[in-house]
């Protein structure tokens, strides 16, 4: 299935990859916890990884198996750890991959809950420093021979900022650096991480990838380009066989089996079904985004658009390089200061009012007073949040509704 494209591979991956049994087409989904083995020899082999197999559905389970195979396919990685929610991969990650003393750097256009985890890493003795990843030179400045990791994300929200993620990655070959790279915006339909040299690519399958708002996920995907003989911390239990292997081995082993922040088989089957149809919805999705933005910067009720598509964005041809022509689907705005921001998001019908994003429906948020509360104003003025920021995150509805919907809601705030 090497040379298909994206979705042809996809549809057909689970049965191509994983052959379930009696030519089912979707891997089963099993319940059990626990797993016998007719020949003890064969269970002491599975504990000792030197045959395949479950023991214990904390560590691994076919549906979850599956869901990883295909998620490491369609990213080009050589493997993948799933975790209940987006998230635990990055914790759990971190956690494994780090020790006392190391240094991170990483991007000060983050995500709340994982700027907010960052903050209690410091707590354990990790230096952090936030920097501006639009601009290589602010990575490179913080890079000392104690530094582990470069964390970033594509696309930034709600601000949209896009990092400059091929110099980035460049950098961090040279300096023997992990880059890591949070491509939740821009799932691998839009991104391919191999091109800026991500050595591993974190995402919550929570949003595109499931798609319909209705289950948790989070993958760690090991693109293959880091030498893991090199990096200080796998400890040395895990440091056999193929070198390739061992960051893996330690998150599977540190990060999963130990933290415990497993993917129900249940939900492992409900975001394969999503990953499906993962291109036809980013289609939709950035094309709405792209109509809406455009239509949204000409209107005189607007004072700023974020979006990395209009030929404005601070970043609109790196955007353009990266994301294969599509720039993602969510976008933020300033309204002019005369428009009450909660009136008008009151009056949206179809566009509505909730946290989260990457789903079929188009949802809106107030930001600063909601997602971007809990880290302040100091923090909020430096990722560029105003206090009236509203973000939407585009669906996958008749661009005629939205952009209907935009207009009777100005409408009614205006009489
Ligand atoms: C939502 C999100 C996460 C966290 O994922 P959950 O599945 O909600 O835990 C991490 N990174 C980014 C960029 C996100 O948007």
């Amino acid at each position: 299935m090497k040379n298909k494209g994206f979705t042809t591979r996809l549809v057909h991956a689970d049965r191509v990859l994983n052959h379930p049994q009696d030519g089912a087409i979707h891997s089963p989904t099993s319940n059990s916890v626990l797993f016998e083995y007719q020949d003890v020899n064969e269970l002491v082999d599975v504990f000792q990884g030197k045959k395949l197999g479950h023991v214990y559905s904390r560590s691994s389970s076919s549906s979850n198996t599956a869901l990883q195979n295909m998620l490491a396919d369609m990213e080009g990685g050589i493997g993948a750890v799933t975790f209940s929610t987006g998230m635990a991969a990055i914790s759990s990650t971190l956690f494994a991959l780090l020790k006392q003393g190391d240094h991170i750097v990483v991007s000060q256009y983050l995500f709340g809950n994982t700027r907010s985890f960052i903050t209690t890493l410091e707590d354990f003795g990790i230096q952090v420093s936030f920097v501006d990843v639009t601009n290589v030179n602010a990575v490179a400045n913080e890079i000392t021979s104690k530094t582990r990791i470069v964390f970033t994300e594509t696309i930034a929200n709600p601000a949209t900022q896009v990092a400059d993620l091929a110099a980035i990655g460049k950098l961090c070959a040279e300096k023997n650096v992990l880059f890591m790279v949070d491509n939740t915006m821009t799932p691998s339909y839009l991104f391919d991480a191999k091109k800026v040299y991500a050595s591993m690519t974190v995402s919550s399958l929570t949003k595109y990838v499931a798609g319909h708002g209705s289950v948790l996920g989070g993958v760690l995907i090991d693109m293959g380009l880091y030498d893991w003989s090199k990096y200080p911390n796998i400890f040395e239990l895990y440091q056999s066989g193929d070198p390739a292997q061992w960051g893996l081995t330690q998150v599977r082993k540190k990060g999963l089996r130990d933290m415990g922040a497993t993917l129900p088989p249940e939900s492992a089957h409900q975001i394969s079904l999503g990953l499906e149809t993962l291109a036809l919805r980013m289609d939709r999705c950035c094309d709405n985004a792209l109509r809406l933005a455009t239509y949204l910067h000409g209107h005189d009720k607007v004072a700023k658009v974020y979006y990395p598509g209009l030929s404005e964005h601070p970043q609109h041809y790196i955007a353009r390089e990266l994301f294969k022509g599509n720039y993602g689907g969510i976008f933020s705005l300033d309204l002019t200061d005369d428009v009450d921001v909660h009136q008008f998001l009151n009056q949206l019908n179809t566009v509505i009012t909730a946290t989260h994003l990457g789903d079929t429906r188009t949802l809106a948020l107030p930001v600063a007073s909601t997602i971007f509360y809990e880290c302040g104003a100091q923090e909020r003025e430096r990722m560029e949040i105003g206090d009236t920021m509203l973000r939407f995150s585009v669906g996958i509805e008749d661009i005629d509704d939205l952009v209907s919907d935009f207009e009777q809601a100005f409408k009614s705030v205006s009489s």
